[in-house]
């Protein structure tokens, strides 16, 4: 762990584990409430002076630890396929990612200005600063473990703030590597703090509690998340979330059935489905469904599951058998209740497999609302189809869940894109687009997918306050 510029071990250790073979691959410290308590007092003393840097020494000190995590791209990526398990090229996509967040928020820390208001007053100005809020605790999931905490600590960093971070416990290594590149890279000590833990509620409540704690930037569970909001509400925090999606995918009547399909492939299929954007059902218009189920099987078929690190795997494993469990209950309450398995439906053993937590990409066509999979988020490698008559119908069915987070169109006519753009309650819209994001654009979601938004100009306010001064002359 690092607090206040010193790399400290714990009583205790957890190990952290291989999800393509259960190996052990290293044992890291295992924190609590007193480490997290130590790491927000070490921000809280280091913030006065970041605070004072200007834009311009904040954006060089970013500008190196962007160029460090390219230099460093290769072992970033194999880290991070080690404990999380995603192919070795989708790890290297995702450093890149990543480290877009430095370069895009060291750009935007030289914009951060504010304004003069004219008054009523004939001997009054009004001028309006902004200032950074100071400490952060930054809590980030195991999905995708680099771009996470850039998304996060990259807009804290530009505006000034200091911070904490709780990795996910199950991918502490990248967390390790990145604290480590952010001390090459010239950032104070005491500005970046790390506590890892293999419990997360000591020093979740640490996180959300402590006076000196000005904001919690999360990303997780829904469930999880308001609990941490709640909390930090109840503490006057600022709060941003980044939660749980259930993304429609709406193949509309006049699409090309094939292109749509093979998006759906690309998209689904990513990170074993392990995103919050990833497409939970996929409306495809009834005369549609042929060719597009008969396109996304045959590519599907040709998927090879194993781990990240061997040539040609295009899909890793799960992150742990609750997850594997996850996929048989939701494929064999589809099943009961009427769906088809156009492909998959089980648990990968063979070749070794078995060691791992893999389940075979799979297609179920039929699906209905009453269905487990139509409203439970899957976070991994099942395709839902449910076909439908009408765009209306379409609309109210994609819009018919408590999630808002990303949400996906085929079409090809403009008309048609512009309405369903405008009908759908979702906060990242692709439209005949499978990757609408970037570190400039907002990231975020409406209803009980999060609070807040990530990247973009919208990403560097969650970090800042306003400040008014009325001056009288
Ligand atoms: P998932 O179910 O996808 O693992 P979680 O929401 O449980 O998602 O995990 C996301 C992050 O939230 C991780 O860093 C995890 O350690 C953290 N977390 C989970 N429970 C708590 C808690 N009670 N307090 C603080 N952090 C938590």
């Amino acid at each position: 762990m690092l607090i206040d510029g010193a790399w400290e071990k714990a009583d205790q250790q957890f190990d952290v584990i291989n999800p393509a073979d259960g190996s052990v691959l290293e044992a890291v410290p295992d924190g609590g409430a007193d480490h997290a308590v130590r790491a927000v007092e070490a921000a809280h003393a280091a913030f006065p002076a970041w605070a004072e840097t200007t834009a311009y020494e904040r954006a060089a000190i970013l500008m190196k630890a962007h160029a460090l995590m390219l230099e460093r791209r290769d072992e970033l990526a194999r880290t991070m396929t080690l404990e999380q398990g995603k192919p070795l090229r989708a790890a290297t996509t995702e450093v890149r990612y990543g480290a877009d967040f430095l370069s895009w928020f060291a750009e935007e820390a030289k914009r951060i200005e504010g304004r003069t208001i004219p008054s009523a007053r004939r001997d009054q100005r009004f001028l309006a600063v902004r200032q950074p809020v100071g400490v952060v605790a930054a809590i980030t999931p195991w999905n995708y473990p680099v771009s996470m905490i850039t998304r996060k600590l990259a807009p804290a960093l530009a505006a000034g703030c200091t911070a904490v971070l709780k990795p996910a416990e199950a991918t502490p290594l990248t967390a390790i590597a990145m604290m480590r590149l952010f001390e090459d890279a010239g950032v104070p000590k005491g500005v970046v703090n790390l506590v890892t833990c293999s419990d997360p509620v000591p020093v979740g409540k640490v996180l959300t509690t402590h006076s000196k704690v000005r904001k919690v930037t999360f990303t997780g569970s829904t469930a999880v998340g308001k609990m941490l909001a709640g909390k930090a509400a109840a503490n006057m925090k600022r709060v941003s979330c980044e939660l749980g999606g259930h993304a429609p995918f709406l193949v509309l009547e006049d699409a090309d059935p094939v292109h749509a399909a093979k998006g759906a492939q690309l998209l689904k299929f990513l990170n074993t489905g392990q995103a919050c954007i990833s497409p939970n059902r996929i409306f495809v218009h009834r005369s549609k469904v042929e060719p597009f189920v008969a396109t996304l099987t045959e590519r599907v078929g040709r998927m090879k599951a194993g781990s990240g690190l061997e040539e040609g795997v295009s899909i890793g494993p799960l992150v742990n058998q609750a997850a594997l469990d996850k996929m048989s209950r939701q494929v064999d309450d589809a099943r009961s209740l009427g769906a088809g398995v156009a492909c998959g439906g089980d648990r990968l053993t063979d070749g070794g497999l078995d060691r791992g937590f893999f389940f075979a990409p799979t297609v179920l066509t039929d699906v209905t609302p009453d269905m487990l999979i139509y409203r439970e988020e899957t976070f991994g490698p099942i395709a839902a189809i449910v076909p439908f008559e009408g765009e209306q119908e379409a609309i109210a069915m994609a819009n018919d869940t408590n999630y808002g987070l990303a949400a996906y169109i085929y079409t090809r006519d403009i008309a048609r894109a512009f309405r369903t753009f405008e009908a759908l309650e979702f906060g990242i819209i692709g439209i005949n687009d499978i990757n609408p994001t970037s570190a400039a654009a907002p990231f975020g979601g409406m209803k009980d997918s999060g609070l807040g938004r990530e990247g973009a100009h919208e990403g560097l306010d969650e970090y800042l306050e306003t400040k008014l001064g009325g001056f009288a002359i």
